[in-house]
């Protein structure tokens, strides 16, 4: 695996979660935060830990903000703040910017002035555990674009006819797993296999809804 290399901006729970596992997982990881405190509970479990004000752009630019692979803003109740530093990170040259926002509208003009993805941790996942209990079947879902998303789902009885039909509306069944043995075949899918498809939202949501009936 590439080594990759992260800026992390604001080390509170999300955002010390993130430069953590980050660099758990191998990557060149430079968190900052204003505040002493957070910074030195980072400090050896991430490649540099700084105080900064990361609203300064000269301060991103000392950072080599451009050079990074991407830059994870992790600041969410301070939406002034969050603002300031997504707009000097873009204007400093940042690549890929992520934001973490508290409420839609924060998502909103994160997205208008820059962000190339916006989180909202909460909401997120509150939202992805409502569908899992509403739809026991339903075992993941990475949203790609506005239109296209990836699911995770458990073939059911019924599924395949279903399966057939949404393949004709454009979604590719990318894998099948069972255990420990992923195939590529959809002919060999068997009940109980985790699906892996890629579609329009709106033909896997109609898929979703009828395997869950
Ligand atoms: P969490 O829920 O992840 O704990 P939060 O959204 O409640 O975080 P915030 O108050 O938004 O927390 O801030 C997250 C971190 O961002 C804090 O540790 C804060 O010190 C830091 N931070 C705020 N402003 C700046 C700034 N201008 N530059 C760098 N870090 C900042």
């Amino acid at each position: 695996m590439k080594r990759k290399q992260f800026l992390v901006i604001g080390l509170g729970r999300f955002g010390s979660g993130v430069a953590r596992t980050l660099h758990e997982l191998g990557h060149e990881v430079i968190a900052i935060d204003s505040r002493d405190e957070p910074v030195q509970e980072m400090l050896g479990q991430v490649t540099q830990a700084a105080i900064a004000d990361a609203t300064d752009e000269t301060v991103l630019r000392n950072f080599g903000v451009s050079s990074f692979d991407a830059v994870i803003v992790a600041i969410g109740s301070n939406i002034e703040a969050n603002i300031y530093t997504t707009i000097a990170a873009k204007d400093a040259g940042a690549k890929y910017i992520v934001c973490k926002a508290v409420d839609d509208i924060s998502k909103r003009i994160l997205l208008k002035i820059g962000a190339d993805k916006v989180i909202r941790p909460e909401n997120d996942s509150g939202v992805q555990l409502a569908r899992n209990l509403a739809s026991p079947k339903l075992l993941g879902q990475i949203e790609l674009t506005n239109e296209f998303s990836v699911i995770e789902l458990e073939a059911t009885p019924n599924i395949t006819g279903k399966l057939e039909r949404v393949q004709r509306g454009g979604v590719q069944i990318l894998a099948h797993a069972r255990a420990e043995v992923v195939g590529l075949t959809p002919s060999d899918i068997q009940v109980g296999d985790k699906l892996i498809l890629l579609g329009r939202k709106a033909e896997l949501e109609k898929l979703r809804q009828s395997v869950s009936d």
